[in-house]
This record gives structure tokens, C-alpha cells and sequence, in this order.
């Protein structure tokens, strides 16, 4: 391994004056079985390789953002609360945020908002330190309502899913922000519920609605995608995950989003993807999407 563990990237500006730079917090290896879902195997093996262990290796993107004179951070990886056994069988390395934002010369204390995309392990692990307390201690820690309601629900498949314990302890300390559909946190970053992947996944959009714009400004928008589109491996509409807890309604937001993302040019953010980023997204000429390269 080349790349070190902790990383940030050059800074890049969207339309309104926001600015994101990516924070690599780490590595993880999740099943890739799991990963592709339904794909088979012959079609995302082009893409990436697997290990022995059937894992493929990626990364615990965050990302740092200034708009509006707040800092804003998007995920907090896996957290160090995780047993060694699970660590080792998800081939965690790092995932600490705080940590990851010390290395790269950033205070945990100076983050406003920590935005959830959804509360799975790799996303929401991070919101507590190793000794149980907020690790984003000036933050208001953003999440869908339906979602925080999802990880209390009595749904099976969720029982011990979600990040409950630490998504309590936030709430406990006056830190969380529950929000529902469409809602701006400061000018140029605003949450977007796509669902699919959870209940109440959200994706995160940066960067103003403003065609035109001033002599120099950027205009450009940007995504970041959260699991509802992990890496840019998953860009064909229909390659869901077996993580996809509604995996028919993933495809229909994909299908609209993508779509959008293409004609308009967003700029594309993925928590998982160990590539350079951000990258843009371009219709096929079958009719399908894929990474503009
Ligand atoms: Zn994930």
C-alpha cells in the first residue's frame, strides 16, 4: 500500500463560494458479494479486484466543507468502538475521524455540522470516541428523522444495524438535529433524503442553484452520494447492493439522480471510492451511465 492512512485533498470550489476538500480517514474491505448485490460476479470484476477473503478494498471518505463561515463534516467512518474481531473481519484500518481531521492539521472542536448520510457502521461509527463521548463536540449532528426512527424500529434486519447507542449518546448531549426531505444546513449545502439504501439515507448536495453567476465565481455543483451510490463501480442505474435495505426504490432515485447528474454536470463524491474524486458522471450510448473519465 502506497497511499498513507490519513490524506487531504486540494481544496475545490462550488458555485456560492463552497468549498470541500476530501479527508481519507482510513480502509475498509467489505464482502463483495454484499457489495455488488444481484451483479454478477464476470461484470464488477472489470472494475475491481477482489482479495483471497472475497473482500474488496476501499476507503472512509469524509468530507470537509466551508460554506457560510461554517465547517461542515460529511460521514464519520467506523469509529474506533468496533470489537478487534469485526475490524479484523471487515478489514478495518484507521476510521477514526477526529483522528483522521488531527493528522491532516484540522481540530475536531472547530466542526458546526457533522451531516449522516445514514447511521451503518462505516457512516456513523465515528460520532462517539473511544471513551464514549462526542467526538464532534461543538457539532449539531444532522440525520433524517425516519432514519433515527428506522435504527429504534423493531425491523429484524436492522437489529443491530444501525448506530443506536452512539445516535443516543448524541442525542443525549443536545447534539442531534433529526431533519426531514430537503433541507439547507448554510447556503450551497443542503441535504437531500434519497432513501433506498436505508430509510432514511440522504445524499448531500454542494454548492448553489446558480446558472450563470459573477465574473470568476464557480457555478459548478457537486454530490456526494453517501451508500445510495458507494463507489463510482455502482453508476449503472440497476447495480444495487445486497446492503440496499429497499433496494426497488434505490433504483428509481438512482434512475432520476443520475440522470440529472449527467445533464447537469454535478460533480460526483463517494464515501467508498479509493479513486480520485470528484468525477463527473456521462450518459452511454446504450442508454445507460457510467464515470466520465
Ligand atoms: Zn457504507
Amino acid at each position: 500500500m502506497t497511499a498513507r492512512l490519513h490524506e487531504i485533498s486540494k481544496a475545490r470550489s462550488f458555485a456560492g463560494g463552497v468549498s470541500v476538500r476530501i479527508v481519507r480517514a482510513g480502509w475498509f474491505r467489505p464482502d463483495a458479494g454484499g457489495f455488488f448485490g444481484v451483479v454478477p460476479k464476470p461484470l464488477w470484476s472489470r472494475h475491481v479486484e477482489a482479495d483471497e477473503r472475497g473482500r474488496i478494498l476501499c476507503r472512509l471518505n469524509l468530507l470537509l466543507v466551508e460554506a457560510g463561515g461554517k465547517r461542515i463534516l460529511i460521514e464519520t467512518g467506523t469509529g474506533t468502538r468496533m470489537s478487534d474481531k469485526d475490524r479484523e473481519i471487515k478489514g478495518v484500518e484507521g476510521g477514526d475521524p477526529a483522528e483522521a481531521l488531527r493528522a491532516v492539521g484540522e481540530d475536531p472542536d472547530t466542526i458546526d455540522f457533522v451531516v449522516l448520510t445514514h447511521l451503518h457502521y462505516d457512516h456513523a461509527g465515528g460520532m462517539l470516541d473511544k471513551a464514549g463521548r462526542p467526538a464532534f463536540r461543538n457539532a449539531r449532528h444532522v440525520v433524517q428523522r425516519d432514519e433515527a426512527e428506522a435504527a429504534h424500529g423493531d425491523e429484524l434486519r436492522l437489529q443491530g444495524i444501525m448506530e443506536v447507542e452512539q445516535l443516543d449518546a448524541i442525542r443525549a448531549a443536545g447534539l442531534l438535529a433529526e431533519v426531514s426531505g430537503e433541507v439547507e444546513l448554510v447556503p450551497g449545502v443542503r441535504v437531500l433524503r434519497t432513501g433506498g439504501h436505508t430509510r432514511g439515507s440522504q445524499a448531500v448536495q454542494l454548492g448553489i442553484d446558480r446558472p450563470g453567476g459573477r465574473g470568476g465565481d464557480p457555478t459548478e455543483r457537486a454530490i456526494l452520494w453517501g451508500d445510495l451510490i458507494p463507489t463510482r463501480w455502482q453508476i449503472p442505474v440497476r447495480w444495487t447492493s445486497a446492503y440496499d435495505d429497499y433496494p426497488i426504490d434505490a433504483i428509481e432515485v438512482r434512475n432520476e439522480l443520475i440522470a440529472r447528474a449527467a445533464r447537469e454536470g454535478w460533480w460526483c463524491y463517494f464515501t467508498h471510492d479509493p479513486g480520485e474524486m470528484p468525477i463527473r458522471i456521462e450518459a452511454t450510448d446504450r442508454g445507460g451511465y457510467r464515470a466520465a473519465e
